[in-house]
């Protein structure tokens, strides 16, 4: 056995599916007799409210490209619905934070903006770090590998962007999704009492000072 092997699960199998990219499942809508119009990978062209260029006709979800997450096609349900029936104000461009998760071991889950691309913007925001190693819930939960961190604003003291890679960060990133969105300072999450043992309670040690990353 190599070294490599001693670490790694080996499994064995007889074929591998490996499926990387998406597009917009366009192709069998009848659109080419209508005036809705389409960009190069079938994506319907919509504007913020999510119309298309032919009157009346509106495009949600996966068919207009965009995020394509199940949650994604909800809040485009919820824009259409609101266009229809409601306050006529909710739209693409004002919509709620929008986290990620990717389900690999651990989960990877993400929102807001990333370190660089806050820098890129000429931002320089208070990074705070917390290794997987720290939390008592990973090491129950028998995975040390790991990371939280996030990005604060100096001046307001709001959470511009997060990076979770830790066991139950697709539970975590929706509390830090909530607090971006309520536009609360960090401090809340820092101060919050949390159930134990949980990975929500490294928000409370994330945000301590003794976290705060000096760049
Ligand atoms: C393998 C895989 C894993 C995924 N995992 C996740 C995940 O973990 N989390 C997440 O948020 N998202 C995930 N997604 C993405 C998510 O499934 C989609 O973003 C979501 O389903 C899009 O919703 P929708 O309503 O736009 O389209 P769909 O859910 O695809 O619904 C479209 C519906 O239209 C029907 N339809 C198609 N053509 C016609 C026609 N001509 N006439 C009538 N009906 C028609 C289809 O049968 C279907 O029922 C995953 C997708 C894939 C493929």
């Amino acid at each position: 056995m190599s070294a490599l092997t001693e670490i790694v699960q080996v499994l064995e199998a007889d074929k591998i599916l490996f499926a990387i990219g998406r597009k917009p499942n366009t192709s069998d809508l009848g659109l080419e007799h209508t005036t809705v119009e389409q960009d190069e990978k079938g994506a319907i062209l919509v504007n913020e409210k999510l119309e298309t260029s032919a009157k009346n006709i509106w495009a949600l979800g996966d068919v207009h490209g965009g995020p394509q997450f199940t949650y994604a096609s909800l809040d485009d349900f919820r824009i259409v619905k609101d266009q229809l029936f409601g306050s006529q104000t909710k739209n693409l461009n004002n919509r709620s934070q929008m986290p990620q998760s990717l389900f690999i071991q651990p989960a990877l889950s993400t929102i807001g903006k990333t370190e660089a691309q806050l820098k890129a913007e000429g931002i320089s925001p208070r990074v705070f770090k917390l290794a997987s190693t720290s939390i008592p819930k990973s090491a129950i939960l028998g995975q040390a590998k790991g990371f939280f961190k996030a990005m604060v604003s100096a001046e307001t003291d709001q959470i511009l962007g997060a990076v979770i890679y830790a066991e139950e960060s697709y539970e975590v990133i929706n509390l830090l999704a909530l607090a971006m969105q309520a536009q609360l300072p960090y401090t809340v999450l820092r101060d919050q009492i949390f159930t134990h043992p949980t990975m929500s309670e490294a928000l409370n040690d994330l945000f301590a000072a003794e976290n705060e990353v000096t760049l």
